[in-house]
Order: C-alpha cells, then sequence, then structure tokens
C-alpha cells in the first residue's frame, strides 16, 4: 500500500489534496500541473471536485467510464466528475436527499461542459424505459436550444454563456426522471448591438445565416452574407472548430425533440431575422418648422413585412416619445441620435423577451405532469452559472455578475467551511480554527443596488454622474463606509481614479467599475411607443412578447429595476440552494489560450487563491473530512487482524471505541494508521484521510 502511494505521489501526484505532504499553495500549484500534465483533470478535495480544462476531448467520458463509476463509493476510483454525479445521485435516490450541483469557475473554465457531463451521467444510470427516455432527451436536448440562443464567441471562451442558468431536475420515488425547471439569469443583451473587438453575437444569427436551407432564407428574406448587417459583427465571425451550419441543424433537432411545433420554429427564426433587420434601419433628420430636427427611417424596411407591422407605426415610434402623466399626454419628438439609441432598445429588448420566451417554451415541455406533480419528488439542482468577470472595462453586467458571485462563494464558505467547523466545535473534537482569508461584499453590493435603485426611482434629473456622486459623498461621510452597508464591505474610495469609476475589493480581486450606462440598464425601460408598436404587429409570439403594449392594458406602474430583479431571484436561488445537499465543482482555465497542455501557472494560482481552494483544503485537513459506517469499515480490515476473526455483536462502534478485544484492538491501531486519525460517532467513523491511498 505505501509504495502505490508514493508512486502515485511521483507520477501523478496524489488524486485528494488532502492527502498532500507538505501542504502549501507551491505544492498545491505542483500536484495540478503534475495530474494535468498526466490527463488528470480531476482532484478532490475531500468531496469538492477540483476540474481542470483540457482544452482537448479525452477517453473518459465513455460508457465504460460511466459503468466503472456507477454505484462505486467516492473514493474507490480515481478521481472523476462521474463519481461526483453517482454519489450525488445515489443520495437522491436511496437517501431521499435533495442535491444541488454548484459549478464555479471564471470564462472558460468549463462549467457548462461539467454541468452537461454530470446531466449525462445521471441520465445513462437512472431508470430505462419509453417514457422515462423522451424525459431525459428532452432534458438533454433543452441545452443546444438554449446554448444557441443564450452562448457567444468571447475572446475568453469561443462559447461563452451569456446568461446564468439553474436547472431542477426532477425525480420520482425510484429515481427516475420525471422533468425539469430551468431558470435563466440576466442575458447579456448588450451583445444584441454591439460586441467587443473579437467577439460575437449570440450564435444563432450566424448558425441561421449559415445553416438555414435557402428556401427559409428566402422567406425569411435574409441574405447569407454575415457583412449585411450591422448588428454582426465582422473580423470574427468565423470562429475555428465552430462549425454553425451543422449546429443550425442540431438547434433544429433538439427544439423538435424539446417539443416545438413547426410553426413555433418558424415564429422564433422570423424574430431572430426581425432582429437582424432592425439593425439595418437607419435614420435621416426632417426638419420641422420649430427648428428643431425629427428622424424618419430612411428606407423602407423588411423588417415591417417580416412582422406585419405598418412602417408608418413603426416610423410613429421612433419619431416621438410619449409620456403619460397625471391622465396627460405629452408627445416629445426623438432626434437621430435618439432614434438610433430607441432602435437598439427594442432589439435589445426583443432579443432577451423572445430568450425568456424560449425557456418558458421549453420549461412547458418538461414540467413533470400534473398527476404526477402530486406525489413527492426528489430534485437535483445544476447550476451553471457565470464566473467571476474582471475586465478592462466593467460595467453594469459585470458588477451583477460579481454580485451573484459573492453571494454563492458566501453559500460555499458557509456550507462547506463554517459548517464544518462549527460542527467540530459543537462536537467537541479538537480543532485549530482556520482563518477564512475571504472578503465577502454581497452586503456591500446589496448597499450599492439598493441606492442605484433609490437613484433612479428619484424624480428631477437622474444620470450616472449624480449616483457616483451620491456613492462618492456616503463613503465620504462615513469614512468606513462599511458602517452603512454591511461589515464585510469594502468599497474603495481612491482619489487616484478615473473620474467617473468606482472600485470595489471582492473576494476575487479589485474590479474598477465605469459608471457609464448604470442608471440606463439599472431602469431598462423601453419606450411605451415602442411596445405599442410591437403589439400592433400581426406576429402572434411578438404580440405575447410585449403584453404592456396593449392600449386597453395601460399601467402606469413602474416596471421593477433590472437590478432590483436580479436581486430577488438570486435571493431565491440561494434560498432554494440551501435546502439541498452542496456538492460542489470547482472548474479551473488552465491558460488563456484556450490551447491543451498549456498550464499558466500564474493564472492557475490566481483562481486557486479566489476560489479559496486553500482556505477549503486546510479545513478538511485540520478535520475529519471523511466518513465511512462502520460495517463495511470493519469488514474491509477485519481480516488484517492478527488474531482469529472478531464476531461481534451489536453496534459496532461499540466494539471500536471500546476495544474489548485485542483483534478489534489491533484493527483500531491499523485504522489509526491507514487513516491517521479516527472518531466514533453515532452512525459513522470519522476519518482523517480518504480511502484511496
Ligand atoms: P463561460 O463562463 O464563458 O460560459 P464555461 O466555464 O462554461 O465558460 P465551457 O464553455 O464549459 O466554459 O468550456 C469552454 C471550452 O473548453 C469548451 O467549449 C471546450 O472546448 C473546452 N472544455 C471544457 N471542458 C472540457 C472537457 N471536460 N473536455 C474537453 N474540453 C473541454
Ligand atoms: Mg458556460
Amino acid at each position: 500500500m505505501e509504495v502505490k502511494t508514493s508512486l502515485l505521489d511521483n507520477m501523478i501526484g496524489v488524486g485528494d489534496m488532502v492527502l498532500l505532504e507538505p501542504l502549501s499553495e507551491d505544492s498545491f500549484l505542483e500536484n495540478l500541473k503534475k495530474r494535468f500534465d498526466h490527463n488528470e483533470i480531476y482532484t478532490y478535495i475531500g468531496s469538492v471536485v477540483i476540474s481542470m480544462n483540457p482544452y482537448r476531448s479525452l477517453p473518459i467520458f465513455t460508457p465504460e467510464k460511466v459503468e466503472e463509476y456507477r454505484n462505486r463509493n467516492f473514493y474507490e476510483l480515481s478521481p472523476h466528475i462521474y463519481a461526483l454525479a453517482d454519489e450525488a445521485y445515489r443520495s437522491l435516490r436511496d437517501q431521499d436527499k435533495d442535491q444541488c450541483i454548484l459549478i464555479t469557475g471564471e470564462s472558460g473554465a468549463g462549467k457548462t461542459e461539467a454541468s452537461k457531463l454530470v446531466m449525462s451521467y445521471v441520465a445513462a444510470v437512472c431508470g430505462k424505459g419509453q417514457e422515462v427516455n423522451k424525459v431525459k432527451e428532452q432534458l438533454l436536448q433543452s441545452n443546444p436550444v438554449l446554448e444557441a440562443f443564450g452562448n457567444a464567441k468571447t475572446v475568453r471562451n469561443d462559447n461563452s454563456s451569456r446568461f446564468g442558468k439553474y436547472m431542477d431536475i426532477e425525480f420520482d420515488f425510484k429515481g427516475d426522471p420525471l422533468g425539469g425547471v430551468i431558470s435563466n439569469y440576466l442575458l447579456e443583451k448588450s451583445r444584441v448591438v454591439k460586441q467587443p473587438r473579437g467577439e460575437r453575437n449570440f450564435h444563432v444569427f450566424y448558425q441561421l445565416l449559415s445553416g438555414a436551407s435557402d428556401d427559409t432564407l428566402k422567406k425569411l428574406k435574409l441574405h447569407r452574407d454575415f457583412s449585411k448587417y450591422n448588428y454582426l459583427s465582422l473580423d470574427s465571425a468565423i470562429v475555428n472548430g465552430l462549425d454553425d451550419a451543422a449546429n443550425f441543424r442540431t438547434v433544429r433537432n433538439a427544439m423538435q425533440i424539446v417539443g416545438f411545433m413547426e410553426d413555433e420554429v418558424q415564429s422564433v427564426l422570423e424574430l431572430v431575422a426581425a432582429v437582424l433587420k432592425l439593425g439595418n434601419i437607419e435614420f435621416k433628420p426632417e426638419s420641422r418648422c420649430n427648428g428643431t430636427d425629427e428622424s424618419r427611417i430612411k428606407d423602407k424596411n423588411e423588417m415591417c413585412e417580416l412582422l406585419g407591422i405598418e412602417q408608418s407605426v413603426l416610423e410613429r415610434a421612433f419619431s416621438y416619445r410619449t409620456v403619460e402623466a397625471k391622465m396627460e399626454k405629452v408627445s416629445t419628438t426623438l432626434n437621430v441620435a435618439q432614434a438610433y439609441y430607441a432602435r437598439d432598445a427594442l432589439a435589445k429588448n426583443l432579443y432577451s423577451r423572445l430568450f425568456s420566451w424560449l425557456v418558458t417554451r421549453i420549461n412547458e415541455s418538461i414540467k413533470v405532469s400534473d398527476a404526477q406533480a402530486k406525489t413527492r419528488h426528489k430534485v437535483m439542482g445544476v447550476l451553471d452559472i457565470y464566473g467571476f468577470e474582471i475586465f478592462e472595462d466593467n460595467s453594469f453586467e459585470q458588477f451583477i455578475i460579481n454580485y451573484c458571485n459573492e453571494k454563492l462563494q458566501q453559500i460555499f464558505i458557509e456550507l462547506t467551511l463554517h459548517e464544518e467547523q462549527e460542527e467540530y466545535i459543537r462536537e467537541g473534537i479538537e480543532w485549530t480554527n482556520i482563518d477564512m482569508n475571504l472578503h465577502l461584499l454581497s452586503n456591500n453590493q446589496n448597499g450599492i443596488l439598493a441606492m442605484l435603485d433609490e437613484e433612479c426611482l428619484r424624480p428631477g434629473t437622474v444620470t450616472d454622474e449624480t449616483f457616483l456622486d451620491k456613492l462618492n459623498t456616503i463613503c465620504a461621510e462615513h469614512q468606513h463606509f462599511e458602517s452603512r452597508l454591511s461589515k464585510n464591505s469594502k468599497f474603495l474610495n481612491d482619489h487616484s481614479l478615473p473620474h467617473n469609476c468606482f472600485r470595489i475589493q471582492h473576494y476575487a480581486g479589485k474590479v474598477l467599475y465605469r459608471v457609464e450606462g448604470f442608471v440606463d440598464k439599472n431602469n431598462d425601460l423601453l419606450y411605451r411607443d415602442l411596445s405599442q408598436a410591437m403589439y400592433k404587429a400581426n406576429h402572434s409570439l411578438i404580440k405575447q412578447l410585449f403584453p404592456e403594449g396593449n392600449p386597453s392594458k395601460v399601467n402606469l406602474k413602474r416596471p421593477p429595476t433590472a437590478g432590483f430583479q436580479f436581486k430577488a431571484s438570486v435571493g431565491t436561488l440561494m434560498k432554494n440552494l440551501q435546502t439541498k445537499n452542496p456538492n460542489y465543482i470547482r472548474c479551473i482555465k488552465p491558460n488563456d489560450k484556450k490551447a491543451s497542455h498549456i498550464f499558466t501557472e500564474s493564472l492557475v494560482r490566481h483562481q486557486v487563491r479566489y476560489l479559496g481552494l486553500m482556505e477549503n483544503v486546510r479545513v478538511r485537513r485540520a478535520g475529519y473530512a471523511f466518513r465511512q459506517a462502520y460495517e463495511p469499515c470493519l469488514e474491509r480490515y477485519k481480516m488484517l487482524c492478527k488474531r482469529t476473526w472478531p464476531h461481534w455483536r451489536g453496534p459496532e462502534r461499540y466494539w471500536l471505541e471500546e476495544r474489548r478485544r485485542q483483534c478489534l484492538h489491533d484493527l483500531a491501531s491499523l485504522i489509526q494508521k491507514i487513516y491517521r486519525g479516527w472518531k466514533c460517532r453515532s452512525h459513522f467513523l470519522l476519518l482523517k484521510k480518504s480511502q484511496i491511498v
């Protein structure tokens, strides 16, 4: 046993960081690298799985591997995401414990791939049968549909998820899937109208133009040529290794499996085409007698034909803005710049509403039937949400994404670290407290979001600058900003900052946010004239997407701000997660070249730090990270006793604790040797090491 361990150590490193000797950040990284170099992309920290993105396909996700990991104990085989999926599935099925799989890591670290591996593993090992297979297929095929509409090529990832996704998969008492529910979080809709250099719009636009038949394109009045569309960036329209045409067929097929009717697919594609055409609308000024300019659409636009809207109706909505106050309607004219702004706002709204509609439509298909809904379910939630983002230019979107990551980190700390420490203290187990050197700022961000809302709802002129002034004033008033917002907050007020920025010390690093667009993006308002014009369309889907445009349902109440909605949905998510048993997958990106075989130490070190992995492993090591039921443990080692095999009666715990007979005494010291330390608990043994030695 000893020889094998040291061999493993030398060649591929240790499979569980808890076993690493000596433990330091350097040895941690060295171990990850050693394993990565030997294609061992998974490493444990106790029950947490660290996953390194290999950036190439490895032969470790085959049906044979699924069989290998099926019904095996977590530490029996080498670390694998399948071991985590199996453990989670079995405790859901056999112990009736709802599970959640929390997948975190930065963009390109492999979260979405990991979530698909977990889902496909569970689909492979759970029940079979015609009905069950149909449910499984629908759940799995929802992925390509949502990826087409919600993912895009970015500089960090060729298939970057630009929305957060949480999926609850529901099972019956036997562990067969019944259906699911998907929640989506904040699609990055600004991408629809403008993409950063080297990035693309959402995949579906390119897929449609590359993969649709000539006939379909003709019906949609589209050209194959990307360059015809203002909303499609050209510098990186073709992505190596990404076959848009083939993916279009996959998506069409997936939509069919999920249960979209042909006319629904057609409507969806019409809206995708409408967004492209909307981007091509150009405006010209028309002088009015009062000396002001009013915008006019330059040419005939096919979008109107596609959606059954009269061009004059659309033109009017782009030329005037009507504000209703105290039963009085006041119209102001829009100049050309304002009309372009309104056009882009409409495109962003249209697309993001279409995306939410798709999620709702998928949910309708995959939902548990009413009859089954009455019986008790077991639930496995899978969370694949955008990782922490620190860019050169950070805006409202990054602020929101980082807010969500703070919350997740907070849950991670609470559930894995605090809880474990507290358990030791409660149990009176000897324990050295580990200082968790992590800053938690969600309360701080809560405060900033609340302040932004206050500002957005305030009467009078509200701009990004007035919001920033407010932030800075409060910061100056309270030398420790924390006192107003939270104990943990770190709003960094530094006079060397560019004038339109504020900086926050997040747990993962300092981020400089540019305040431009905060108020607007938080308000997320669409001029009523535009929603009314959309509602007038002779197109049932678009009518459905703009219900507030119905003139008989004029609602003067302001819709909740984007920040408020996001905060509420993250709050619900956190509550949901807290009711489940968490399983963690911490994804790491080995390099920022999207390349295989390259391990950039500084990049990995940074991720290890902000994911709090060192703290995690320290807590695990200081404590008794592993659990083993008495019986299998005694059964496993009893033959190693020097004397005759014991035949114990009554609780095994009694025999071990009391060390009643010499042979069990031998066994106890053997366990001590193998596991470095152990403690008896009511139903299981707590062990310091795992069994993979
Ligand atoms: P984002 O936050 O941008 O959505 P992500 O963490 O979801 O990023 P993925 O899209 O899962 O990242 O992975 C990025 C790319 O890395 C994948 O498209 C794939 O090429 C590669 N990759 C990730 N995991 C694996 C894996 N297990 N095997 C092979 N390639 C992988
Ligand atoms: Mg992703």
